[in-house]
């Protein structure tokens, strides 16, 4: 059972995991790093790996930072199966044909730039286009089913539900009596659309991702109040509210929050525009797998309801009628990509109303130091803003509750029915998995950070007494990003 981490290793972003077991070579997820330049310069790499001996890939959830680098090992020669839970096939396709959308058009703007300075040849090839997404998509097969095991060449891979996001898996892995569970990133309990994560069965080793291992999320109920608290003030002052939203989970989760708010009239009706085509058709997967859902949810869905609709939604799909939203008047609420505020629709709208004092930000989702959203909460005077510096003189709130990671307490409810005491740690901060280790100690457990491009034999942490803490040089100060959603 050994592990060699090529993405999420001391840092969230990048997940890709290179495991050898029962003579098989699987790649668990393959995701893009998102952050920073020198965290996006990874994705440029080599894989560290012959894409043609792998047996499969295999996917435990559609966030881009698990499948976002899969167009780009298929360009590099990749030709096996792809195996994934149905809503993760849905979703992934919208994920990264976005994803070679918005390469191609970063791609043609560093080439006019690099036009003008004369530097033609240095202009940054998008990784990927739509036709690798397309060639990409073929090889998935969507026939994981929480609690089924498939055989994966001489593997055992039984999937179950990791409550995430829609479609979210963590894998069972099995072969010659061996038996390790890799989490994917796992859902926070009570959160939001999807049902807990189920208790995992024992093992002989666990791969964890540790994005909160240092924190407990706020009660949902005490978010509800406090997001609502914020819609009503940001509603009396007249403006308009700006909510910046991930397409796939957390725009659904605020869409429908707001339809709950408005309906039981906590908070006053409003019209509500969601600008992001994104999110428009990933919520279309919600209702193609309503059985994945939280109870209330899914019969209301089988009952030929809309719980994503609030009834003042207006669902905005062309660019032109995005911008014309700039001209309506009177409170409204704008739901727009991106999370982080650093591209999408979500900046015109900034650009046009953040200088305004009625205007309310109200953020969901969290915002990482270097991002343009990083910027505006910790209270940057001005942020540039489509060629323009623009004040900040809208109100910002910031609602922490939304998260759909599991936070300390949840990762120590998983890892306990495992019975097993060797914990490797990935997709997290160093300082925070670092602080999480004595934590697990407390426990009986070990825990052990997971080194990056290094295979280590997972087996072996119990016996020796874990990974030496200290990190490689340069990798200390790897910051949270996209990945952390
Ligand atoms: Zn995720």
């Amino acid at each position: 059972m050994h592990l060699r981490s090529l993405g999420a290793a001391l840092t969230v972003t990048g997940s890709a995991h290179l495991l050898r077991m029962g003579g098989e070579e699987v790649l668990i997820d393959c995701g893009l790093f998102q952050g920073d330049e020198a965290l996006e310069a990874r994705n440029r790499e080599d894989f560290g790996l012959g894409p043609r001996d792998l047996a499969a890939v295999i996917l435990t959830h559609a966030h881009l930072d698990h499948v976002g680098r899969l167009p780009l090992l298929v360009r590099r020669g990749y030709r096996g199966p792809v195996f994934c839970t149905p809503p993760t096939a849905v979703l992934a396709e919208t994920v990264l044909l976005d994803s070679a959308r918005l390469q191609v058009e970063a791609y043609r703007q560093d080439l006019r730039r690099a036009r003008r300075e004369g530097k033609e040849p240095e202009a940054r090839e998008p990784l990927y286009d739509e036709d690798d997404v397309h060639r990409a998509l073929a090889l998935l097969r969507p026939v994981l089913r929480f609690g089924e095991t498939v055989q994966v060449g001489s593997l055992r891979v039984t999937p179950h539900r990791a409550g995430h996001i829609l479609g979210s898996a963590y894998l069972l892995i099995e072969a010659g009596g061996e038996r390790l569970i890799m989490t994917g990133d796992l859902g926070h309990r009570a959160g939001g659309l999807q049902p807990d994560f189920t208790p995992p069965p024992p093992a002989d080793a666990v791969v964890i991702e540790t994005t909160y291992a240092g924190h407990v999320h706020r009660p949902r109920p005490a978010t509800l109040a406090e997001f609502a608290g914020a819609l009503r003030q940001s509603i009396r002052a007249g403006g308009k509210i700006l909510i910046p939203s991930f397409a796939i989970e957390r725009a659904q989760v605020i869409l429908h929050t707001l339809r709950e708010l408005m309906e039981s009239g906590e908070v006053p009706r409003v019209p509500i525009f969601l600008d992001s085509p994104m999110a428009t058709r990933a919520t279309r997967a919600y209702f193609q797998f309503a059985e994945e859902l939280i109870p209330p949810l899914r019969d209301a869905l089988q009952r030929g309801e809309d719980p994503f609709r609030p009834s003042t939604l207006h669902v905005v799909l062309t660019g032109d009628e995005s911008r014309r939203l700039g001209r309506y008047d009177g409170p409204a609420i704008i739901l727009a990509g991106n999370g982080m505020m650093t591209g999408g629709r979500i900046q015109h709208h900034l650009r046009h109303h953040l200088w305004k004092p009625a205007t309310s930000l109200v953020v969901v989702s969290y915002q990482s130091p270097g991002s343009l959203g990083g910027r505006i909460v910790t209270a940057a005077p001005t942020v540039p803003l489509l060629g323009e510096d623009v004040p900040v003189r809208a109100h910002v709130y910031t609602i922490g509750g939304f998260s759909a990671h599991a936070d300390r307490d949840d990762l120590l409810a998983f890892l306990n029915p495992t019975g097993t005491p060797r914990v490797w740690l990935v997709h997290g901060e160093p300082h925070v998995m670092k602080a999480f280790v004595p934590v697990l100690a407390e426990r009986g457990l070990t825990g052990t950070l997971m080194p990056g491009g290094e295979e280590v034999d997972l087996l072996t942490t119990g016996e020796r007494g874990g990974y030496p803490l200290e990190l490689p040089r340069g990798e200390e100060g790897t910051r949270k990003s996209a990945g952390g959603e």
